[in-house]
């Protein structure tokens, strides 16, 4: 009996793993040819970061994929597994690329030419060793004003040889472009590496944001991220922010830049220069 059931455990098993094998081979050949075809599948979302006087600074892309038969995709469901098959080098520069026109675009619009574009780079990316050439190749192709540019890492770039990492991160800043540490407070980086990279803004994670209003130490942790990137002369932004209390109890904690639904959505780029228009209509300079 205890083999039997074994047996139809396995079978069971073995065609689903078969079932998702085949799903993820698809899916990887599917990702690699939307990543050929580039703007036909891939598409970028814009969501704005706002100062505390409601100020649009510009906006974090956000990449998505629009799936003939699955819809659009979020990232979660391809960045992982572009990052494992090595398709992330390819999809970051094709988002950079994106953004870098994006840019170039918006240099010559009045109403745009001061937003900056915040780009999500992988651990991978920034691990090559010719990564800052790529960026100022691309930069430089596109004709986009690397100030207006800002590269969000994540602490998983920690894993990679410090020194190496430092040196591209130091010749990514003397092309003008900035730099974010995305999600921060959720990773490994210690205070002695943070002093050690060359960045200029903390991102404070989401999850601390939508904490803050319960009892905990969300609070605490936030404060003292605000007080770590005042010492460091860093920026801090917040993310995740859903609510008109939680962004008054950021703002009561010292943290002046936003980025959440309350603010906007990730949008199409359309709506997303609408909403800047419609915004500086109201408050003129
Ligand atoms: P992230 O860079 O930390 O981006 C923030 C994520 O939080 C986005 O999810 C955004 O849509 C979502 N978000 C923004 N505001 C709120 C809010 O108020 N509440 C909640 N609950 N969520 C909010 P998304 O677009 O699904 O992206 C997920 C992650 O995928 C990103 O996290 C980033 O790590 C990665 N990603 C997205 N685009 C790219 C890309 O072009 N390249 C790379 N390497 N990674 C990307
Ligand atoms: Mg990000
Ligand atoms: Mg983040
Ligand atoms: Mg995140």
């Amino acid at each position: 009996e205890a083999k039997r059931q074994g047996g139809a455990r396995a079978v069971v098993f073995s065609a689903d793993l078969k079932a998702r094998f085949d799903s993820a081979i698809q899916l990887e050949r599917e990702l690699r040819l939307a990543i050929e075809h580039g703007g036909l599948s891939l598409v970028l979302h814009y969501q704005p970061q706002i100062d505390r006087d409601g100020h649009c600074l510009g906006a974090e892309t956000l990449v998505r994929w629009n799936h003939p038969e699955h819809g659009m995709i979020a990232p979660a469901r391809f960045i992982p597994l572009a990052e494992e098959t090595g398709l992330i080098v390819p999809l970051g520069s094709w988002v950079l690329e994106s953004a870098c026109r994006q840019l170039a675009s918006w240099a010559a619009q009045p109403e745009m030419r001061h937003l900056v574009l915040a780009v999500n780079v992988s651990a991978h990316e920034l691990a090559l060793p010719d990564y800052p050439d790529r960026v100022a190749n691309l930069i430089s192709r596109t004709g986009a004003d690397p100030r207006r540019l800002k590269l969000e890492l994540t602490e998983t770039v920690l894993a990679s040889d410090l020194d190496g990492l430092v040196q591209r991160m130091i010749r990514l800043r003397s092309l003008g472009v900035g730099l974010s540490m995305d999600d921060f407070g959720t990773g490994f980086s210690s205070l002695n590496y943070l002093s050690r990279l060359p960045i200029d803004q903390l991102k404070i994670d989401q999850s601390f944001t939508r904490e803050l209003v319960r009892a905990g130490h969300a609070a605490s942790i936030v404060r003292t991220i605000v007080a770590l990137g005042q010492g460091l002369g860093l920026s801090v932004i917040a993310e995740g922010v859903e609510t008109e209390s939680q962004r008054s109890a950021l703002i009561e904690l010292g943290c002046s830049l936003f980025q959440g639904y309350l603010l906007g959505r990730p949008m199409p780029l359309d709506a997303f220069e609408r909403q800047v228009r419609a915004h500086q209509a109201l408050t003129p300079p």
